[in-house]
C-alpha cells in the first residue's frame, strides 16, 4: 500500500492513542526535532506519545500498513543523532515519554520491570526504595528513558563492576516493524531455549523493533563506599594503580574514570559550586570508587592501604578521600561536569573510542601528538572510563580560532583519533553508538561479511525499512 496523506494519517493516530498525544504544530514538535549538540536538526509529520504497548503496536501496524516512517525516541539524550528524523518531513516521531509505568518489583528474584519510557533515575530510585542497586549511572540519567539506555546499549560509570546496559537485562518486550508484540519478559538468569533474540534489539538503535518493556536486574545495595580522587603524572601510572586497588581490594572496584589537567580547570572555572580538591596541580587525576553490599567491609581502610603502597611506588603524587556522602558527591560533580564544561571554552569535537585498557596510555600519548602536530594550540580534554578502555578524547578549540573554522574539521580530527584507535585494536563508538553520525564511517570498517550480516537482520526484522531508515546502517 502506499502512503496515506498527512490528514489521514494524523485522525488513524489520533484514534489511538488520543488527539492529546499527537502533535503536528511546529512550536510543539521543535524539541522533540533537535539533538542536544544541535548537529541534527530534522523534522516530522507528526510526534506521537502513546501509553501502553498496545498503542505502540497499533501505531506500528498503521505505519507498516502505509509506509510510514517510525524514529523512536526516548529522552532524546543520545550523542550520534539516532533519535532524530530526517529532513523530509515525513517521518513520525514515537516518544515512549508516556509510558512510565513500573510494572513489578520482585525482590526474591532481585528483578525490577518497567516500561521503557521510565526514566533511568525513577528506575534506580525504584530500586532504592526496595533496598536494592539498578546501577547503570550516566550523567544523563534525569532525562534519559531506559527504552534508550537499552536501545543504545549504553555503558557509563559503574561498567567496570556490572557491565554494559545489555548485561543488566533478563527479558524484553518489542513491538515489530509490523506491529507484533514479542512478549520476551522473563526474568530467568539461566534460559538456553534457543537465540539469545533480546540481544538483537539492545544497541540496535531503534533500527529492528521498538522495545517497550524491560526485565532489569537488581543488585544488592551499596552499604559501603570509599571514593578516592588522586593525582598522578601520566596514564601509564593510572594502569598501574588500576590493577594494584584490585589487587588490593578485589572485585570491590566500581569506577575508575581518568582526569586532565585542563579538564578540571574548565570545570572549576564553569560550573559552579566546584573547586580543585587537592593543592598543587597535576597533570593527571583518577576518580576511584569502592563499594560493596555488605557493612562490614572497611572499604575507605582498603583504599587508603593501597593509595599509601601507590604512594610509595611513586605511582601516586597526592590523593583525597571523601570523608562523607557530601564530598564524594562534591569530587563526582567534577567528572560528571566534565563534558558540559567544555561547551563555555567554544567548539568541541568529540569523541567516544575504546582500546584494550592496556592500550589506553599509548593511544592517548599518539593522540595528543598527533593533534597537535595538526593544530597547534588545539585544546585536547581526554577523560573518561579508564577501566573499560573507553576515553572521550574531546578537542576544545585553539583560544584565538573561529568556532566554525574549527568545527568544520570534525571529519578530520574524527579520522586522525579513529585511525589511531582502530590501529590499536579499538573501536570508534565505545558507548554511544553509531546513529547518523558514525554510520558511513562505521560500513567502512567492518568486513563484508559482517556488513552483510547486519543488512541481512535488517532486512529480516523491518523489511519495508520503516523503522529509524538510516541509521546505523543503510540497506
Ligand atoms: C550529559 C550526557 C552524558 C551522557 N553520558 C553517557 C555515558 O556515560 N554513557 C553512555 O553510554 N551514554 C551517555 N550519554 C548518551 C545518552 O544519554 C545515552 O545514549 C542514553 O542511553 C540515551 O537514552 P535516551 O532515552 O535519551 O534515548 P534517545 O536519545 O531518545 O534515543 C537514542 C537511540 O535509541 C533509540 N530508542 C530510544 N528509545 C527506544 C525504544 N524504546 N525502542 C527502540 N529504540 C529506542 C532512538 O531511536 C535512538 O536511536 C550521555 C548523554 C548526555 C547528554
Amino acid at each position: 500500500m502506499t502512503q496515506m496523506d498527512k490528514p489521514a494519517l494524523i485522525a488513524q493516530l489520533s484514534a489511538i492513542v488520543g488527539d492529546k498525544a499527537v502533535f503536528t504544530d511546529e512550536d510543539d514538535m521543535a524539541p522533540f526535532l533537535v539533538e542536544r549538540r544541535g548537529l541534527y536538526v530534522g523534522r516530522a509529520a507528526a510526534l506521537v506519545k502513546p501509553a501502553t504497548t498496545l498503542e505502540v503496536s497499533a501505531i506500528m501496524a498503521l505505519a507498516y500498513e502505509n509506509d510510514t516512517i517510525v524514529v523512536p525516541q526516548g529522552g532524546n539524550t543520545g550523542l550520534v543523532g539516532g533519535q532524530i528524523p530526517d529532513t523530509s518531513g515525513k517521518a513520525i516521531i514515537l516518544n515512549l515519554s508516556r509510558m512510565n509505568q513500573v510494572r513489578d518489583v520482585d525482590t526474591n528474584n532481585n528483578t525490577l520491570s518497567v516500561d521503557a519510557g521510565v526514566t533511568l533515575a525513577a528506575a534506580q530510585e525504584v530500586a532504592q526504595k526496595a533496598n536494592r542497586l539498578f546501577p547503570l549511572s550516566l550523567a544523563s540519567e534525569g532525562s534519559c528513558q531506559i527504552g534508550g539506555n537499552l536501545s543504545t546499549n549504553a555503558g557509563g560509570i559503574a561498567v567496570l563492576h556490572y557491565g554494559n546496559a545489555r548485561d543488566l537485562v533478563l527479558g524484553l518486550e518489542v513491538v515489530l516493524a509490523d506491529g507484533r508484540i514479542w512478549e520476551g519478559m522473563r526474568g530467568l538468569r539461566k534460559d538456553n531455549t534457543g537465540y539469545d533474540l533480546k540481544q538483537l534489539f539492545m544497541g540496535s538503535e531503534g533500527t529492528l523493533g521498538i522495545i517497550t518493556g524491560a526485565v532489569l536486574k537488581l543488585f544488592p545495595a551499596p552499604k559501603s563506599r570509599a571514593t578516592a580522587f588522586v593525582s598522578l603524572s601520566d596514564p601509564v601510572d593510572a594502569v598501574t594503580l588500576l590493577r594494584s586497588i584490585e589487587d588490593e581490594c578485589g572485585g570491590a572496584i566500581t569506577s575508575f574514570e581518568l582526569m586532565p589537567r585542563i579538564g578540571i580547570e574548565m570545570v572549576t572555572a564553569h560550573v559552579a559550586d566546584t573547586h580543585d580538591p587537592l593543592e598543587v596541580p597535576s597533570p593527571w587525576y583518577v576518580l576511584v570508587e569502592l563499594s560493596s553490599g555488605t557493612a562490614r567491609d572497611d572499604l575507605t581502610s582498603q583504599l587508603e592501604n593501597a593509595l599509601a603502597d601507590a604512594m610509595e611506588k611513586d605511582l601516586v603524587s597526592d590523593a583525597v578521600l571523601a570523608q562523607s556522602q557530601t564530598q564524594a558527591a562534591a569530587l563526582w560533580k567534577l567528572r560528571e561536569a566534565m563534558s558540559d564544561a567544555q561547551r563555555h571554552e567554544g567548539g568541541s569535537i568529540k569523541h567516544d573510542v575504546s582500546v584494550p585498557v592496556s592500550k589506553v596510555p599509548k593511544f592517548i600519548e599518539r593522540a595528543l601528538a598527533a593533534v597537535h602536530a595538526d593544530l597547534p594550540g588545539i585544546r585536547p580534554v581526554p577523560f573518561g572510563h579508564l577501566g573499560d578502555g573507553n576515553i572521550h578524547f574531546n578537542l576544545s578549540q585553539p583560544v584565538t580560532m573561529e568556532t566554525s573554522a574549527f568545527l568544520d574539521q570534525w571529519a578530520h580530527f574524527n579520522k586522525i583519533v579513529h585511525t589511531i584507535a582502530l590501529e590499536l585494536g579499538g573501536s570508534i563508538s565505545a558507548e554511544h553508538g553509531i546513529g547518523q553520525l558514525k554510520r558511513d564511517e562505521m560500513a567502512a570498517l567492518k568486513s563484508d561479511v559482517e556488513i552483510e550480516l547486519m543488512r541481512s537482520l535488517k532486512r529480516t526484522l523491518d523489511p519495508k525499512g520503516i523503522l529509524n531508515p538510516q541509521k546505523v546502517i543503510s540497506v
